[in-house]
């Protein structure tokens, strides 16, 4: 020490319910999964438990949809399970730290004719927030989809992506390039720019948020879902964005969420969003790192 002064000292986060003006947990992760969806693990109160020493306010629980007449249903939640999945928030909820918040969301398949079925189902709960997902790995895709023809699949993809935008279901899109992780050794950003910029121009059209999804680095194109270049193009359009660690394990909740801050101000942002009752709330970036920092048991 050179001084007098005293040791830095972190704030205490059992401290942190009062009424202080102190630093205030913030930030949500907003994207993860329950067993239900059968590649998954870990209850909703241990992803609550990773979220408070993550320094997070709370976790939004957003395990994949059940679908109709057995789509993708290995991957998924059964029908016949729903209730089961918002029971299991609930008990999250019930036994989370004190103040540490867990909702309600889902991560819902968006897909050509499910539309009414999905807006059905997105009727059965209160949900916070709803991500809607291309997910174009899935076998049912690919059967639909698949021509054989590279550039035609990636361009179908953002073109679903524009339509899961336009179909007006859903409160954010889900790591909205993961097309590339199809053949990536020939990913190109630079051939794909006309084709995303146009879905882009209709995404933003529709104030849907999208999401930052900070999985994307243990990916077979290791990059966050969107990579810096698309970023930046979303930035300029205004287009608001949602960070989700999209965690299938407890211990995966906050996952690089620094990171996922500093590429977005790299690409022009100076706000970071969330949901509540699936209305959008945005806070400053420096605001949210300074929680994290403040909270996250590895920095305090
Ligand atoms: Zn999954
Ligand atoms: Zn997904």
């Amino acid at each position: 020490m050179l001084s007098g002064l005293p040791p830095y000292m972190p704030v205490d986060s059992s401290s942190q319910t009062g009424p202080s003006t102190g630093p205030r947990r913030l930030f949500f992760d907003s994207h993860m999964h329950t067993p239900l969806c059968k590649h998954a693990e870990g209850h909703p109160v241990e992803y609550a438990a990773e979220g408070w020493e993550a320094g997070l306010k709370g976790i939004i629980m957003t395990c994949h949809s059940p679908m109709p007449n057995g789509f993708s249903h290995r991957v998924r939640m059964d029908p016949a399970d729903f209730d089961r999945y918002v029971e299991l928030v609930a008990e999250g909820a019930g036994r989370a730290p004190d103040g540490f918040e867990v909702r309600l969301g889902l991560e819902s398949d968006f897909f050509p004719g499910m539309e009414e079925w999905l807006a059905d189902l997105h009727r059965q709960a209160d949900f916070h927030y709803i991500l809607g997902s291309v997910h174009w790995h899935i076998p049912e895709y690919l059967d639909a989809f698949w021509t054989g023809d590279i550039f035609a699949f990636r361009q179908q993809y953002f073109w679903h992506l524009a339509e899961s935008a336009e179909c007006g279901l859903f409160d954010c899109l889900s790591h909205p390039d993961l097309i590339k992780n199809a053949a990536p050794e020939s990913w190109d950003f630079e051939e794909m720019r006309p084709v995303i910029i146009e879905a882009l121009d209709r995404i933003a059209r529709t104030g849907v948020a999208m999401e930052l999804n900070t999985s994307g680095l243990y990916k077979a194109n290791p990059e966050m879902n969107p990579g810096p270049q698309m970023l930046a193009l979303m930035a300029e359009r205004d287009i608001p964005v949602v960070i989700g660690s999209d965690s299938h394990i407890p211990r995966r909740v906050g996952d690089l969420f620094l990171a996922a801050l500093g590429a977005l101000e790299n690409a022009g942002y100076e706000n970071v969003s969330y949901f509540e009752n699936r209305r959008r709330l945005d806070l400053p970036i420096d605001t949210v790192r300074e929680s994290l920092m403040t909270f996250d048991s590895q920095f305090a």
